[in-house]
């Protein structure tokens, strides 16, 4: 049986991170996907800024940059088809150039990123469904699973990283999973739609919200996120169909994007993902640790996944790391890596919830808006948070929430409302 010091399951960003910094600190490392790349994902598809240095020091920001990738400038929110606001990232660094941040197709992308993984050294199995763990005293030393062929694999290692996403095979062995919203979100494709900057276009309205952004070549992808229970009432038909049919009917729905998409055409057929958010309980045993959307997964409307889960692959490793360095990958060694991300994350799925609540309130909405439309520089510090290059306490503070306060009072009073 093949042995390695690593075992990484999945190759989507997280997998591919963990993979290479692992080969980085020099540990043999083998990967396993159940897809044949490039394979599709349902995603927003842009990047937030703060994900570059981790691409940069992972050694593949210059293959995505060759890409010629397009890279957005900000964020634009409208609220409820009313007050419309276009939000630049601001400077963070001595040179006050402002960063933008990477919008490509995950097809290119992923398949990009785990070729970068296979030519760092890493070994790579595509087409190996992983389905089981292998144990020794209590901790997982390994995994077993089907190639293509449906020949059955195991393998051997010190310790694995799940990395299998929302479906990884730890949440359903262990039952981990807890379903925390009824989200459905829509995804496709488009040629033809008419966006007047390089924003990301998020339109909050009901029954949910869109993300509307170029990934170049002319090409949009438009995201929707209704709750689940809205489709299904709205809806007749079967499958497919009645997906394309409820989401061209919600899309066009509201004035500003039916604008920016009259002129537009689907290319490719409507996909969906349900259940959107999630919490993960902790892993049970020793010699595994979870990264990426298998840790949990907060509603996109913040677009930050993949920036969590290059993160969250980074922190993992130096926790592995330390592992190797006394041979010991127990509960309570990794159990380090779980304090490490509640303390990089917990503000910003705080915020993220907080967002949440905003969002699906009209009148809070509109009024938050008009708030960060009196401020510039409020409305840039949350773009800043939101696309990871401040941190969270910036916005989860006592003094953002008086400024944001004092400009929702401000506005109202412009418009005779205060
Ligand atoms: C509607 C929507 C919009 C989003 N928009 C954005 C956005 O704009 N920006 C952003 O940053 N994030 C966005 N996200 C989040 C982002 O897509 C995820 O956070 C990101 O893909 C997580 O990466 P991952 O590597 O953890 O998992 P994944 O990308 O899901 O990769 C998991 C991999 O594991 C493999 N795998 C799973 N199980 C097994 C198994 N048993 N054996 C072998 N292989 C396995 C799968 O084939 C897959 O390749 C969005 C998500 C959704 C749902």
């Amino acid at each position: 049986m093949n042995s390695y010091d690593v075992i990484v399951i999945g190759g989507g960003p997280a997998g591919c991170a963990a993979a290479l910094d692992l080969n980085q600190r020099g540990y043999n490392v083998a990967l396993c996907d159940q897809a044949k790349f490039p394979r599709d994902k349902v995603c927003g598809e842009f990047i937030s800024p703060g994900a570059d240095p981790i691409l940069k020091k992972l050694g593949v920001l210059n293959a995505i940059e060759s890409l010629a990738p397009k890279r957005l400038k900000g964020v634009a929110i409208s609220s409820y088809e009313s007050v419309e606001l276009g939000i630049d990232y601001p400077a963070v660094t001595e040179t006050a150039v402002r960063p933008t941040s990477l919008s490509v197709p995950r097809y290119q992308l992923d398949s990009l990123f785990l070729k970068q993984v296979q030519s760092a050294g890493v070994k790579v199995f595509e087409q190996y469904k992983v389905t089981n763990f292998i144990f020794n005293e209590g901790c997982v030393v390994g995994i077993e699973g089907w190639d293509e062929n449906k020949t059955s694999f195991s393998l051997r290692s010190k310790v694995v990283v799940d990395a299998g996403g929302r479906n990884a095979v730890s949440l359903k062995k262990f039952n981990l999973k807890q379903e925390r919203s009824s989200k459905v979100a829509f995804s496709a494709h488009w040629q033809g739609v008419h966006l007047p900057d390089d924003y990301c276009y998020m339109h909050v309205s009901w029954p949910g919200y869109t993300g509307i952004s170029s990934v170049g070549n002319g090409t949009a992808n438009v995201v929707l996120v209704v709750d689940r229970f809205e489709n299904e009432r709205n809806e007749n038909g079967k499958g497919a169909e009645k997906l394309a049919t409820f989401y061209h009917r919600t899309l066009m729905q509201n004035c500003r994007r039916s604008k920016m998409l009259e002129n537009g055409e689907r290319v490719e057929p409507v996909r969906s993902v349900e259940s959107l958010a999630f919490t993960v309980k902790p892993v049970p045993c020793g010699g595994l640790v979870l990264v990426g959307d298998a840790t949990g997964f907060i509603e996109p409307f913040t677009g930050e996944g993949i920036y969590l889960s290059l993160k969250s692959s980074l922190l993992a490793g130096e926790v592995i790391h330390s592992g190797f360095k006394i041979s010991d990958f127990s509960q309570n060694i990794l159990a380090v890596y779980e304090q490490k991300r509640h303390q990089e994350f917990d503000g910003k799925f705080l915020l993220s919830q907080v967002l949440q609540r905003v969002i699906y309130n009209r009148t809070f909405c509109n009024r938050v808006m008009k708030s960060l439309a009196t401020n510039r520089a409020l409305a840039e510090t949350l773009v800043g948070v939101i696309g990871d290059i401040l941190p969270a306490k910036k916005v989860i503070s006592m003094e953002f929430l008086f400024k944001l306060l004092l400009g929702t009072l401000k506005a109202n009073k412009k418009v005779g409302l205060g």
